[in-house]
């Protein structure tokens, strides 16, 4: 095991997580990251004197993988919370609540839903339909809004539950699916004819004020990969940048990757591979060996989007915003899709700097492509529009940045749950090889750790396997298309 050579291809979190885990295991280790900065889309800078993330911002603290490795770190004291996770829905031209009791926009509590305003009374109306209506057949899966939308109307899809997935995926809840995107909802419907009492009988049943919700770092999410990194080299690993894998094949022993420019390439053999990329490079880099994998991955579709960042002198807002953000359903007509007030939601950036409010826009969903198409400047007045009308801010910003995440979030469309577990299935018959990221079983962060953590194991369970004598194939045909 410690002169096995694992290479991981891809310095976002999932790699760098798996990388460590490896290195700290006693493998050589060596990570390749086509980009000149590792990270992948956690990015921290600085605007008005404040470090706010280009990218992830937040991550879910009520899973543990997120903390886990903080903790692991040694940086758990450094974890900073939300001082309120308030958010507002623009519903019908104006910003309401959040309903109570409602699950990523799922209502459960009628009285609630009604006092929030955010459906039209015809919507509201349609809602209590629910408790009467036949069981919803379903198949293997369904989008989003078919199922939801039979059960509660389209209101509640389009005015609730969208843009709720639409933080997470930017995504169109005809298209997403509904186990995959929604997987705790998609089960508890299946034991109850009634989405609103599957919904109930959730957060019945969830453990009462489990601790914050959301957990940052004090400089943003965006250092969490440099510190990560840090570690991987003190356990003796190596992280190249400007390295781009164009190939990966398998060989008699082991793995062969070419890396850098056409022109100048350069080979380097590995024990075993962990490809942390997302769907399309990861495609391209199984076609030769696991062309049943590299299949599937090319169908998994992915949004852009662009993150505009803007500081404002905190006299600019006639009224301080008190909650964190507000979501912006598309039916509303606006590109705008989510505002988050980050010197709001993070008290320790308002403490840095009391006198600037940063807020940061989301502009793009699935499919709307072409409000990208244009300048920063252009994105940067559509930000600035947004925020005059919702709050009424009439000063320029005193700094501004924008952030193009193309192709940033992948779609867990309809089939995804099937989908992935083909991918694993045509992966574990590969000796050493394993997969991680975004892509596959959850995009958050904890969720890519998870993935990390499972192509770890994968990989040494293997090595320990090579060491013993054997071929390793007996691992690999073990099911690496469970879920981690
Ligand atoms: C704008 C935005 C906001 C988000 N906000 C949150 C949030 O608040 N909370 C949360 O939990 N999640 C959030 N997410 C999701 C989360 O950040 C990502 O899903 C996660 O960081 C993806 O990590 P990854 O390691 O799978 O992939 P990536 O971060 O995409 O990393 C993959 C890396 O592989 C490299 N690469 C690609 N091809 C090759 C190749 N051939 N050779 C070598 N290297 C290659 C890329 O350059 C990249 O660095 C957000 C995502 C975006 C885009």
């Amino acid at each position: 095991m410690s002169s096995s050579h694992v290479v991981v291809v891809g310095a976002g979190i999932a790699g760098l997580a798996a990388a460590r885990l490896l290195a700290r295991g006693g493998a050589r280790v060596t990570v390749l990251e086509g980009s000149p900065r590792i990270g992948g889309k956690l990015r921290v800078s600085e605007i008005g004197g404040l470090p706010v993330d280009e990218g992830a911002e937040a991550m879910l603290a009520r899973r543990p993988e997120g903390l886990d490795l903080v903790r692991d770190l040694g940086r758990s004291d450094e974890l900073r919370h939300p001082g309120t996770t308030s958010s507002a829905i623009l519903s019908h031209g104006a910003l309401r609540r959040l309903p109570a009791g409602q699950v990523m926009g799922v209502p459960s509590d009628l009285r609630a839903l009604a006092a929030s305003q955010v459906l039209s009374p015809a919507g509201l109306a349609r809602v209590p339909l629910d408790l009467v209506l036949r069981e919803t057949p379903r198949g293997a899966d369904v989008s989003v809004a078919d199922f939801i939308g039979a059960r509660m109307g389209r209101e509640v899809v389009d005015r609730l539950v969208e843009p709720l997935l639409g933080g997470v995926y930017a995504g169109r809840a005809e298209e997403l699916s509904f186990e995959a995107t929604l997987p705790a909802v998609a089960a508890a419907a299946r034991t109850h004819r009634s989405l609103i009492s599957a919904v109930r009988g959730m957060r019945e049943a969830a453990p009462a004020a489990a601790g914050p919700v959301f957990a940052t770092l004090p400089d943003g999410l965006g250092r969490l990969p440099l510190l990560v990194s840090d570690d991987i080299a003190e356990a003796g690993g190596t992280i190249r940048t400007s390295v781009m894998v164009r190939e990966l094949r398998r060989r008699s022993e082991g793995w062969r990757l070419t890396l850098g420019p056409a022109r100048a390439p350069e080979t380097l053999d590995a024990d075993a591979v962990v490809v942390a990329v997302p769907a399309a490079p990861a495609s391209r880099l199984l076609a030769e060996d696991v062309p049943a994998a590299a299949r599937e991955l090319a169908r998994i579709d992915y949004a852009s989007m662009a993150i505009v960042t803007l500081a404002y002198r905190a006299s600019a807002f006639p009224r301080l915003p008190r909650g964190s953000g507000y979501l912006v359903p598309s039916v509303e007509g606006r590109e705008v899709k989510a505002v988050t007030f980050s010197s709001v939601k993070w008290p320790h950036l308002r403490d840095r700097e009391p006198g600037v409010i940063a807020v940061r826009c989301s502009i793009g969903r699935y499919g709307e492509e072409h409000t990208l198409q244009r300048g920063d400047d252009e994105l940067k007045a559509v930000a600035m529009t947004e925020l005059a009308a919702t709050c009424g801010v009439s000063e320029l910003p005193v700094d501004s940045r924008v952030t193009r995440w193309g192709g940033g979030l992948p779609q867990y469309n309809v089939g995804h749950v099937d989908r992935v577990a083909r991918i694993r299935a045509a992966v574990a018959k590969q000796p050493g090889l394993a997969v991680a990221g975004a892509a596959y079983d959850g995009l958050g962060i904890p969720a890519c750790i998870a993935s990390a953590r499972a192509a770890a194991t994968r990989v040494q369970e293997y090595l320990e396997e090579l060491s013993d004598g054997s071929d390793g194939h007996g691992q690999g045909e073990q099911a690496q298309g469970a879920r981690p």
